[in-house]
């Protein structure tokens, strides 16, 4: 009995140590301005011929491609040189947010160059986010949304684990944190040379006929916590 309330003692002893150790770091919500260069993409992609494979040489054969949507996910690929050796993948769900970067949570307590970075790409029918899902948005504001979720993964892979989770606990538990951090993930596209297609995704979220279904109820929320298109036609003009 003696030996059982020692181990108890010692695990939550334990717990309570890790909880303190994520509590005192310091994980600014803010994305970092690249240091290393980055490429320079044409204002509209739509219309041009892509090689995959010369796409995929670029990328590494460590990436992912939802299927359908190979070359515009490709392409944010290539935007991120930095993420040549992480292992990321995209995948379809049948729910969720409409997209979402997430890790293997189990990979963080392993070397850093063994993490597994997914990206869910919620492809539900009937639900309430079919205007905003991938599937429905045109192809440069798809490889702009994409480099949006690619801008997470960046930012995840420089924390560690002890990071990581006061980053998760800030950004579920203050909404100035989730929206700096999301507003900040914004203008990662714009670093990477895709800021005309995070511009083109903002601008079908709010005007397009389509797009814009789910805008019309959800204003508050979405300006709040994401740049609206006249936010980042202003940085991208300022740039
Ligand atoms: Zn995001």
């Amino acid at each position: 009995m003696k030996l059982l309330i020692r181990l108890v003692l010692l695990l939550s002893s334990g717990l309570i140590f890790l909880a303190l150790a994520v509590v005192i770091q310091n994980v600014d919500p803010h994305q970092e301005i690249p240091t290393t260069e980055t490429y320079t993409f044409a204002d509209t992609l739509a219309y041009d011929q892509y090689d995959l494979d010369s796409l995929i040489a670029m990328i590494g054969d460590n990436k992912g491609l939802p299927p359908g949507f190979e070359v515009a996910a490709a392409i944010a690929y290539t935007a991120y040189p930095q993420l040549k050796d992480v292992n990321i993948d995209m995948v379809f769900t049948q729910g969720g947010a409409p997209m979402m970067a997430s890790l293997d949570i189990w990979s963080l307590f392993g070397s850093r160059n063994g993490r597994r970075y997914k990206i869910l790409l919620n492809d539900s029918k009937d639900t309430y986010f079919d205007p905003i899902l991938l599937r429905n948005l045109p192809f440069d504001a798809q490889v702009g949304i994409l480099a949006h979720e690619l801008g997470h993964v960046a930012y995840y892979h420089q924390l560690n684990l002890l990071e990581f989770g006061k980053w998760g606990f800030s950004y579920l538990q203050s909404d100035e944190y989730h929206a700096a951090h999301e507003r900040s993930t914004d203008l990662m596209p714009v670093y990477h040379g895709l800021g005309s297609q995070i511009y083109q995704y903002a601008y079908y979220v709010r005007h397009d006929p389509k797009g814009g279904e789910l805008y019309k109820g959800a204003k508050e929320f979405i300006d709040k916590y994401y740049m609206t298109d006249k936010e980042l036609w202003n940085v991208i003009k300022s740039e």
